[in-house]
């Protein structure tokens, strides 16, 4: 949980302002966000900065292992990497919760497979509903 040193820096990234506003807001928001929600979340900062700058920029953090991103309702979310996890995605509000990943990767192992099939995914996308949409009352 705790956060030492700038990650750009630690990664060996070249530091910009627009990056560090990027991990800054996934960081704030402990969650994954599409490039269209962080444009909106950004625009009052930096209202000339655009969705695709963001996008380039996303995909370079990716690129350096900070980020990392999966495919949710058509859209691409982004969210930090920093510590192993697999993602629920709760199909009535969108709330996506982080589940350590290497309990995933346990309960996949009891999977009998298809002969010949080797998992490969490292970032495991769970569908369910939450505990607020879940409950029946
Ligand atoms: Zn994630
Ligand atoms: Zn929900």
């Amino acid at each position: 949980m705790t956060e030492t040193g700038n990650p750009l820096r630690r990664c060996g990234l070249r530091h910009t302002a627009r990056r560090e506003l990027i991990v800054g807001i996934l960081r704030e928001t402990r969650t994954h966000l599409s490039v269209t929600d962080l444009h909106r979340r950004l625009a009052a900062e930096r209202p000339t900065l655009s969705a695709s700058t963001i996008y380039r920029n996303v995909v370079i953090l990716s690129g350096h292992g900070l980020l990392h991103h999966f495919d949710h309702d058509g859209e691409t979310r982004f969210g930090l990497a920093h510590t192993p996890h697999d993602h629920l995605v709760c199909d009535r509000c969108g709330r996506i919760a982080e589940l350590p990943a290497g309990r995933v990767g346990q309960a996949l192992k009891s999977l009998i497979l298809p002969d010949g099939f080797a998992l490969t995914a490292s970032a495991q996308l769970l569908h369910g509903l939450c505990g607020l949409c879940g409950d029946p009352g």
